[in-house]
C-alpha cells in the first residue's frame, strides 16, 4: 500500500484507494494532501488557544479554508502546489505560535504534540513525514470513521466558506468551529459519543455556512430566477468555465466583454446563468456539455480554453490534445495547467492570458442544441408558493423527491436516470448539484406549469432545498419536517455532499437514502448509528426503492 484514501464515493473496491486514486490522484499527491491536513491541525492547535485569548488571525482563517478546500476530491492534483502550501502552512504555524507565546500562553513546551512542533524543509522530508500522518494512523476503526466523517464535513464547509469569503462574507463562528474540529481529531480522550456530537455540530455549522454563502451570492448577483439556458454554440471562440466560484465568473465575464470571446459554463457552473447580474452579458452564451466526468470528450470538442475555478477536475490522459488549454485558479490545481494567481490587495484576478489564448482558438463544435430550464432557488420557488401549495392540496402534486447531490462516472448511477424516468407523473424532483445531469435533459414535462425538475443550482445551493422544505412545513402547519410529502434520494460523490448530508441531519430530516453506495469511511458501527438514529439507508433497485418511497 503506497497511499490510503477513502474520502469519496469512488474509493477503490468500496474500501479505499491504496495505490493510485480512482480520481487520478497519484500516491505522492495523496500522501502530501494528508500532510497538508496535518499542518492545518498544527496551525489550529495554536489558533484555537489564541482564540481563547481573544486573538483572531485573518491569515490563519483563510489558510485553513483554502487548505481544506485544496484537499477535496478532484480539486488539486498539483504536487508542487501542495508542497508550497505545506511550506507556507509551517510558516503560518510558527507565526501564530509566536503570537500566542508573546501573549503569555500556558502551553507546557515540554509536552507539545508532534503536530505542533514537527518541522522539515525539503520535498523529500515532507514525503517521508507524509507517510506517518495519514488516515490509518488512527487504529480504532470507529474513531477513525468519526474523525474522518468530521474532517470531510469540514472540507465541504471550508469550500462553501471560501466562496463566501471571496464575495466579502465571513462567519467567525464557522472559522472557530473548523479549527476546533481539526484539533479535536487529535484528541485521544474523545470517544465515539463525543465525536458523534461533534459531527452533528458540524451539521449545524453546515447550515450556517450555506446560509452565509446564499446571502453572499444573492446579495452580490441577485436572486436566481427561472431561466432557459442555451445548449448550442455561437459563432465566436469561447472560454469554458467550470467549478463553483461565482466571483471568478463575474470577473471573467467583465474581462471578456467586448473582446470577441464568448463564455460558456460547464457542469457545476451552469447555475451561474440563473443570476440576474450575469444575464446582462450578451456574450454569456450558454452551457456546454454535461457533468464533470464527461470532461475528456467535452473539452476536446469545445476547442477553446477551459478555466477550473474549483473541483471537479478529471486529469487529462497523456494522449489528450487539450491539456495546454487548461487553466486553474483558486484551490484548483493540475500539473501542466497554467494557474491564474489569487487576487492581491483587494484587486481582481487577471484573466488576460486565457482571453488571449481563446482568441487563437476555433469556435466550439456544436454537440447539442435546445435549452434547459433552471433557477428554482428558494426565492423563486417561494414566489410560486401559492401555485405549489395549491397543486399539493388538490393532489396534482403527490410528492416531491429531493434528488440533489453529485454525478459520477460509475455505471450504477444510471439508477438515477431510471428513477427519474419511472417516477409517477404527479411527482416533482427538487435538485441541486451535478446529480441533475442524470435527468435534466429528459422530457419529464410539468404539472400545471410547474416543471417536474426544479433545479435550485449548484450543490452549494442545497440550502435552498432546506429553505423550501421549512417554508412548506410552515404553510402546512406541521410540527415535523418529516411529515411533509418529501422523500430524499440523494446521490453523493465528494465532501461537499457530506456537509449537505450533515446539515440535513441537523435540520431533523430522516430516512434519507444515499447512493449509489454508502461511504467507505463509515465503519459498520458508525453506519449503524446513522441508520438507527436517522433512518439513513442505501439504495437497492429502482422498483423496490420507488415502492418504499411512495408507500411512506
Ligand atoms: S478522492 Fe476518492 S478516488 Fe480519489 S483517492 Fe480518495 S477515495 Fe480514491
Ligand atoms: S456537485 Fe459534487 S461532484 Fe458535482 S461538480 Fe459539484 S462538487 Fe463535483
Amino acid at each position: 500500500m503506497s497511499m490510503f484514501c477513502f474520502q469519496c464515493q469512488e474509493a477503490a473496491k468500496g474500501t479505499g484507494c491504496t495505490v493510485k486514486g480512482v480520481c487520478g490522484k497519484t500516491d505522492d499527491v495523496a500522501n502530501l494532501q494528508d500532510l497538508l491536513v496535518y499542518v492545518l491541525k498544527g496551525i489550529s492547535f495554536y489558533s484555537t488557544k489564541a482564540r481563547e485569548k481573544g486573538i483572531e488571525d485573518a491569515e490563519v482563517n483563510l489558510f485553513i479554508l483554502e487548505g481544506l478546500f485544496t484537499t477535496i476530491t478532484n480539486a488539486n492534483f498539483d504536487r508542487k502546489a501542495i508542497i508550497e502550501k505545506i511550506r507556507k502552512g509551517l510558516e503560518i504555524r510558527t507565526k501564530i505560535a509566536t503570537t500566542l507565546c508573546n501573549e503569555g500562553c500556558d502551553c507546557d513546551k515540554t509536552t507539545l504534540p508532534d503536530v505542533a512542533i514537527w518541522t522539515a524543509s525539503t520535498d523529500e522530508e515532507f514525503e517521508i513525514k507524509a507517510l506517518t500522518v495519514g488516515v490509518l494512523t488512527t487504529e480504532n476503526e470507529d474513531i477513525r470513521s468519526l474523525r474522518e466523517l468530521l474532517i470531510y464535513g469540514m472540507k465541504g464547509m471550508a469550500a462553501y466558506a471560501e466562496h463566501a469569503y471571496n464575495l466579502g462574507f465571513e462567519d467567525a463562528a464557522v472559522n472557530a468551529f473548523l479549527q476546533r474540529g481539526l484539533v479535536s481529531t487529535l484528541n485521544n480522550n474523545l470517544g465515539a459519543d463525543e465525536l458523534v456530537a461533534l459531527v452533528l455540530e458540524c451539521g449545524q455549522y453546515g447550515v450556517q455556512v450555506m446560509a452565509l454563502l446564499d446571502k453572499a451570492n444573492t446579495t452580490s448577483y441577485g436572486n436566481p430566477e427561472i431561466t432557459k439556458v442555451n445548449l448550442g454554440v455561437g459563432t465566436n471562440p469561447g472560454i469554458l468555465i467550470s467549478g463553483h466560484d461565482l466571483k471568478d465568473m463575474e470577473e471573467l465575464l467583465e474581462q471578456t466583454q467586448g473582446t470577441g470571446v464568448d463564455v460558456y459554463t460547464h457542469s457545476e457552473m451552469l447555475p451561474a446563468h440563473y443570476y440576474p447580474k450575469f444575464k446582462q452579458y450578451s456574450h454569456f452564451v450558454g452551457n456546454y456539455g454535461s457533468s464533470w466526468w464527461h470532461q475528456r470528450e467535452d473539452f476536446q470538442s469545445f476547442n477553446g480554453p477551459v478555466l477550473f475555478t474549483t473541483n471537479c477536475i478529471v486529469p487529462p490522459l497523456a494522449s489528450a490534445t487539450y491539456t495546454d488549454r487548461i487553466y486553474t485558479t483558486g484551490a484548483a490545481g493540475l500539473t501542466g495547467a497554467k494557474h491564474i494567481p489569487a487576487r492581491e490587495n483587494g484587486g481582481k484576478k487577471d484573466f488576460s492570458a486565457i482571453i488571449a489564448h481563446a482568441k487563437q482558438t476555433a469556435v466550439p463544435t456544436e454537440i447539442e442544441t435546445g435549452e434547459i430550464i433552471g433557477g428554482f432557488a428558494h426565492n423563486q420557488v417561494l414566489a410560486l408558493a401559492d401555485k405549489v401549495v395549491e397543486a399539493v392540496k388538490s393532489g396534482a402534486i403527490r410528492k416531491f423527491f429531493v434528488m440533489a447531490g453529485c454525478d459520477g462516472r460509475m455505471k450504477d448511477r444510471n439508477y438515477y436516470t431510471e428513477f427519474a424516468e419511472k417516477l409517477p407523473k404527479d411527482t416533482v424532483i427538487l435538485t441541486a448539484g451535478c446529480a441533475k445531469y442524470r435527468y435534466n435533459k429528459l422530457p419529464l414535462g410539468d404539472i400545471n406549469g410547474i416543471p417536474r425538475v426544479l433545479d435550485a443550482g449548484q450543490c452549494n445551493d442545497s440550502y435552498s432545498l432546506a429553505v423550501i422544505a421549512l417554508k412548506l412545513k410552515e404553510v402546512f402547519e406541521l410540527n415535523d419536517i418529516n411529515d411533509l410529502p418529501i422523500a430524499y434520494n440523494i446521490a453523493w460523490y465528494e465532501q461537499k455532499a457530506v456537509i449537505v448530508l450533515l446539515a440535513l441531519l441537523y435540520l431533523g430530516v430522516k430516512k434519507i437514502h444515499l447512493g449509489p453506495t454508502l461511504p467507505a469511511f463509515l465503519s459498520p458501527n458508525v453506519a449503524k448509528v446513522l441508520v438507527e438514529n436517522f433512518g439513513i439507508a442505501g439504495i437497492t433497485s429502482v422498483d423496490e426503492d420507488m415502492k418504499i418511497f411512495l408507500e411512506n
